[in-house]
């Protein structure tokens, strides 16, 4: 099973150029299996996050990714907190107390690769491939991955139609919802897959 991890949407994603509606579309039209929409610091509501998932009929799954201290984090699992979580500790003590996983989110960006003693620490893996940066850059985000218990995960990061599905997770069995995605990803039978 495909699934596009990385998706930003209109409005709670105000930098994405994308509605919902329109990643739903693309992801489909390229052969994915489903999507995650992981807007910047804000999660759906869920009654509206259901409606979207009944109209359109296609698996979607429900992320966030958090802007900490050590950079972005893709968080599964973790429900909305009233207050940002601005540094990685807040973060991971929230993934922590309800069984969430955190992923550090394109690590090789920036022209360096974010290595020090936290990243072991709180993430689970790292985002090995994302659609939206160089080969080199998932190169070196695969080459971190290695370190890790589980393997990096892959997404698009999309925020323009073109980039719909260019990097995903494929997942060697059918996951089903949001629970079922995070025990997924904790149960590591997943590599991260670029599509062009
Ligand atoms: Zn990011
Ligand atoms: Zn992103």
């Amino acid at each position: 099973m495909l699934i596009d991890l990385h998706c930003h949407t209109r409005p709670l994603s105000q930098c994405s150029a994308l509605s919902p509606e329109q990643v739903v579309a693309l992801a489909r039209a390229r052969g994915l299996d489903g999507i995650c929409l992981t807007e910047h610091d804000r999660w759906w509501d869920l009654a509206v996050l259901d409606e979207l998932r009944e109209r359109t009929a296609f698996p979607i799954f429900h992320g966030v990714e958090l802007t900490t201290d050590i950079g972005h984090v893709l968080a599964f699992g973790l429900p909305a907190t009233p207050a940002p979580l601005a540094t990685i500790e807040a973060a991971f003590a929230a993934a922590e107390s309800v069984g969430g996983v955190l992923f550090l989110a394109h690590p090789a960006r920036d022209g360096l690769l974010k290595v020090d003693h936290r990243t072991v620490e709180y993430f689970a893996s790292v985002e090995a491939i994302n659609g939206s940066d160089s080969r080199l850059q998932n190169i070196a985000a695969t080459g971190l991955a290695h370190g890790f218990r589980l393997p990096g995960i892959g997404g698009s990061d999309a925020h323009t139609p073109a980039e719909v599905g260019r990097a995903a997770t494929r997942f060697d069995h059918a996951v089903a919802g949001d629970e079922a995605l995070v025990a997924a990803l904790l149960a590591g039978a997943y590599s991260a897959v670029l599509l062009e």
